[in-house]
């Protein structure tokens, strides 16, 4: 006999439909499962056989042919064990005729029987709204996430009995509630916690306000990780597709939790640089999005910036590039999204104290040098703003002063210049959206120099060795400070403001 039962199998980001046929033919007692499994399909076999087992149900002894179609899409992971033990006990006679047509199955088994959540509910909740399937079953632990797609029926249950007795029930299934209601909680974070640092407060606002990568240079305890961690507080709220393009990744990743959130603000990310190369771009078996993807459409943090790898600092320029990540593993690709503003730390030498009045510093140049080198060009070139962080003056760190500004009135002025930005773009076409991504050809039509503008940046090239792709940073730049402005045109301060947030050899450690 033969039974078919629709599940999903996933790519990257997306799922596609797979389907499971069990044949039970006479012949000696063997279960064969075809169709490019995983080695993790494989153990499927036994979990699955232990289930149903345990769930008081005997298969005949005959020969099983399992089928995972199409033949030549991979299949990974643990998600395919209860759509097998439906097929399963389909082929031989369990559960109502009919009954699983037309829905998608996902889902883990334990031994006992039970169903144990699995990664990526949320794209095969989407996948069976796209397919038009009649709903979707998942474990309980997946409900929440499968349910914030409106309208589509989700049936869940505890143990694999339940979903045989049940699925043919018509009150099984209730209608997807839509994206869990936000959370009005205060953020835990904002600009106001941060005194003094003015320079830095301003260079954050600009990089909000652009989309730059930003480098932090300062020593330790300055405050370079509380400035980043409030970016995200300075950045407009993620548009819807924003949101879904997040939760999709987090949802892959297995990072929704319980209650199946979606991503409604921008994501921060810090990741330790003791982290793995596969754990910060991506990749490994079956593939998984990495600290880049997670960090899509919102900010990756990279503290302590030279400890980092060379290999995982080499990994960052295709996403940085390209905004998204290729994993490639045994010949076969997945991509995953990997769109992030990268903010990133580094002392200003080994010490650490190079600059700091307080304490002198005590490295040779040699030493300086080296640590500075671990930096790869390719990799400094792509950050727009490096700013100094000294340490701050003791009087505002004991809260005299007036009272700092808070992230509100910030983001008010960055909402306003991304939407100049945006309009220029609509204006103009084949000019970006967000002056970070300005090209060379966009900028000489959006950053026309003011008088003497050409001599200030050809000075600047002169003195301090600025190479082409540097002036361009710094139009880039001065682009985005006329805008938080509200000028059209780049003026003279703007030039020589941004011209200040270049070259790391400008920390005041050498001088
Ligand atoms: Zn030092």
């Amino acid at each position: 006999m033969l039974a078919s039962v629709v599940t999903v199998a996933l790519c990257g980001v997306e799922a596609r439909i797979v389907t499971v046929e069990a044949d039970i033919t006479p012949g000696l007692p063997h279960i064969q499962i075809v169709g490019l499994p995983d080695p993790s399909v494989r153990e499927s076999k036994e979990r699955v056989q232990a289930a149903i087992r345990n769930s008081g149900y005997e298969l005949p002894p005959r020969r099983v042919t399992l089928n995972l179609a199409p033949a030549e899409m991979p299949k990974e992971g643990s998600r395919f064990d209860l759509p097998i033990a439906l097929a399963l006990l389909a082929a031989s006679g369990h559960g109502e005729p009919g009954a699983l047509d037309g829905v998608l199955f996902v889902g883990e088994l334990s031994l006992e029987g039970r169903l144990r959540p699995v990664r990526g509910a949320l794209v095969a909740a989407l996948a069976a709204r796209d397919r038009r399937a009649r709903g979707i079953v998942v474990p309980p632990g997946n409900v929440a996430e499968a349910a914030s797609v409106e309208g589509l029926p989700i049936g869940s249950a505890e143990t694999l009995r339940d979903v045989v007795e049940r699925a043919g029930q018509a009150d099984f299934f209730r209608p997807g509630t839509g994206p869990a209601p936000e959370r009005h909680a205060s953020p835990d974070v904002d600009l106001s916690d941060v005194r003094g640092q003015g320079a830095a407060r301003r260079a954050l606002e600009i990089a909000a306000a652009g989309g730059h990568n930003l480098l932090l240079v300062g020593p330790p305890g300055a405050g370079k990780t509380m400035l980043a961690r409030r970016l995200p507080t300075l950045l407009p709220p993620l548009t819807k597709t924003a949101t879904l393009e997040a939760t999709m990744i987090h949802s892959v990743a297995g990072t929704l939790g319980l209650e199946g959130r979606p991503v409604l603000q921008s994501p921060f990310r810090a990741p330790h640089h003791t982290v793995s190369d596969v754990g910060l771009v991506g990749g490994g078996n079956p593939p998984r999005p990495g600290e880049v993807s997670l960090a899509h459409r919102g900010v990756l943090f990279l503290d302590e910036l030279p400890e980092f790898r060379r290999s995982s600092l080499e990994a960052l320029r295709q996403p940085i590039e390209e905004g998204r990540i290729v994993v490639v593993r045994a010949g076969r690709s997945a991509t995953f999204p990997a769109r992030f503003q990268l903010v990133a730390s580094m002392n200003p030498c080994p010490c650490g104290s190079a600059g700091d009045p307080r304490h002198p510093c005590r490295c040779t140049s040699a030493e300086i040098r080296r640590y500075r080198a671990r930096l790869s060009g390719p990799l400094l070139d792509r950050i727009d703003l490096h700013v100094w962080v000294g340490p701050v003056e003791i009087e505002r760190l004991t809260g005299d002063g007036a009272p700092e500004e808070g992230s509100a009135p910030v983001r008010a002025r960055v909402i306003a210049s991304r939407e100049r930005q945006a309009e220029r773009a609509t204006l103009r076409p084949g000019i970006a959206s967000r002056n970070a991504e300005l090209s060379g050809r966009a900028l000489v039509r959006t950053c026309a120099l003011p008088p003497g503008g050409r001599r200030l940046l050809a000075g600047a090239l002169r003195r301090r060795g600025l190479s082409a792709r540097a002036v361009h940073r710094v139009l880039r730049v001065a682009r985005t400070i006329a805008d938080l402005e509200g000028e059209e045109r780049v003026g003279l301060p703007h030039l020589a403001e941004a011209l200040r947030y270049r070259l790391l050899t400008e920390v005041p450690s050498e001088a």
